[in-house]
């Protein structure tokens, strides 16, 4: 019960999460935002490395003009010299550092900290100094250190009486950046929250389509189907509501052949019961009715038995064809064999109307097919072409083939069909003539049967018919089976 009640609870949010509005959002954010942060970065970064540069420039310069001064000058033998140690004090006092001079023997003869005066410097930079290395420029922690070399002497004898060790805080620049961090940062977040703002509008405008359309479909859903999609809020949803609404139309026919496929079957099935009940009536009527009559009248019911039988069997032929599932049996088949085995069977029915049966087969053809369902395919056009034929007629069945298909033609010298009702042989339980048809024991339900057969098996059946000449039924099948 918890669990469930935690489990609602939390199904919108994850619902919200996964939501194509959440992922814009959080893009759009990123985009306006992570440019902004990355730029101030840099744009502080770049300012604070040029600021420590200049500073470090800056002291170098002061350094050595101190130190031109004191070599020139000979300053260094007037330790103590009230004008050198003021010049000291106010440079260490504006650079926020210290000022540190070391003579010829290691001695500190001035530090601005008053603190190391007369001891013996012995740091490695210094001596490098001496020896006449580069003036090092060293950046540690919240200093910049510098070692500026004290020459004396004209160009040929020139020596280096001492050395100027000084460093200079950059507080002041880390201080400055803070300041600017600090302005930057309140207009950063300033902007990302109107960014925050603005993300939320543009996703939302931007799946307001898609809401559109679900709200629409909805509508449909719980009306009747009827009606279209009509949605032009942009070319993707227009294509979109375009393609449902052929679904939609698909969906219609669907619904209507169905209702028309289940009045059709309840008006086949009532009529033979129609006729055994007329026929029972009327024998129940006629008291003392004889025996020839009740044998006639019997002999009526049941072929009305037989026609509700086949009625019946047909059906669930159709149905069981008509399934997508039903998987067709396909095994490799001598084709000529086949028609053969077919014709076979069907010769005494021929006979018996006195109609000359003929098969004609250019090539031997092999071909993968469902022997079950084709065989009951060409047997109905077959069995039709014998019924619908004039007594003395022939019908006349030719086999041949090409690389990729072969073809089975049914001829027949019969009544043919009807150019108006050629386009409905192949629906269910039409018939040209219905009373013919049914006299000859057709139930409607022949070519319906041999067209989902030959449509399962990926191929086509074509018709061509002339009144009172004759009928010619044309199928193509594929000689490997494509699933
Ligand atoms: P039925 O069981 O009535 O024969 P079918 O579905 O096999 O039903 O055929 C539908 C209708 O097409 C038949 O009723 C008949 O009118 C017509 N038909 C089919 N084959 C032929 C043919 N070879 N010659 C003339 N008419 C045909």
């Amino acid at each position: 019960m918890f669990k469930r009640a935690k489990e609602l609870k939390f199904l919108p949010n994850n619902r919200f999460l996964r939501s194509m509005n959440f992922r814009f959002m959080v893009f759009l954010f990123l985009i306006g935002t992570v440019p902004l942060f990355v730029f101030s970065g840099a744009v502080l970064s770049a300012y604070k490395s040029q600021a420590v540069t200049r500073l470090g420039n800056d002291v170098s310069n002061q350094c050595q003009i101190l130190a031109t001064q004191i070599g020139s000058t000979g300053y260094l033998d007037r330790v103590g010299n009230e004008t050198l140690a003021g010049e000291l004090m106010q440079m260490a006092t504006l650079n926020d550092g210290r000022i540190i001079i070391i003579d010829q023997d290691l001695q500190i003869v001035e530090d601005t900290y008053e603190l190391e005066k007369g001891r013996t410097m012995v740091a490695e930079e210094v001596i490098r100094c001496f020896k006449g290395e580069s003036t090092g420029r060293n950046i540690s922690g919240r200093f910049i250190e510098m070692t500026v070399p004290i020459v004396a002497g004209g160009e040929e004898n020139k020596t280096i009486i001492g050395v100027i060790l000084a460093s200079a805080s950059t507080d002041s620049i880390t201080a400055r950046l803070e300041e600017l961090w600090r302005a930057t940062e309140t207009w950063l977040v300033a902007i990302a929250i109107c960014v925050f703002a603005l993300s939320i509008l543009l996703s939302n405008w931007l799946v307001r389509p898609l809401r559109h359309m679900n709200q629409s479909i909805g509508g449909l859903v719980e009306g009747s189907l009827d009606g279209d999609l009509d949605i032009h809020d942009c070319t993707e949803t227009e294509v979109i509501s375009n393609t449902f609404n052929s679904l939609l139309a698909k969906l219609r026919l669907m619904e209507e052949s169905r209702q028309e496929f289940v009045s059709n079957v309840s008006h086949e099935l009532k009529t033979p019961l129609a006729s055994m009940k007329v026929l029972a009536d009327s024998l129940l009527m006629q008291e003392g009715a004889p025996v020839e009559l009740y044998q006639e009248f019997m002999q009526d019911i049941a072929d009305e038995i037989d026609r509700e039988n086949s009625i019946i069997s047909d059906l669930l032929t159709l149905v069981k064809t008509d399934r997508k599932t039903t998987e067709l049996n396909v095994t490799p088949t001598d084709i000529n064999e086949f028609l053969e085995l077919i014709l076979k069977r069907l010769r005494p029915i021929a006979a018996t109307n006195n109609i000359e049966l003929v098969f004609e087969s250019n090539r031997s053809v092999n071909a993968e097919i469902d022997p079950t369902r084709l065989s009951l395919a060409f047997s109905n056009l077959v069995e039709n072409a014998v019924k619908y034929n004039h007594e003395n007629g022939w019908v006349r069945v030719t086999l041949d083939a090409d690389h990729k298909f072969f073809y089975v033609k049914v001829s027949d010298s019969g009544i043919g069909i009807p150019e108006e009702s050629i386009d409905y042989i192949f629906e269910r339980f039409y018939r040209v003539d219905k009373s013919h048809s049914r006299e000859i024991g057709g139930t409607g339900l022949g070519l319906a049967i041999t067209r989902s057969a030959v449509v399962a098996h990926r191929g086509a059946i074509r018709v061509q018919s002339s009144l009172e000449e004759g009928t010619v039924f044309t199928v193509r099948i594929p000689i490997r089976y494509i699933a």
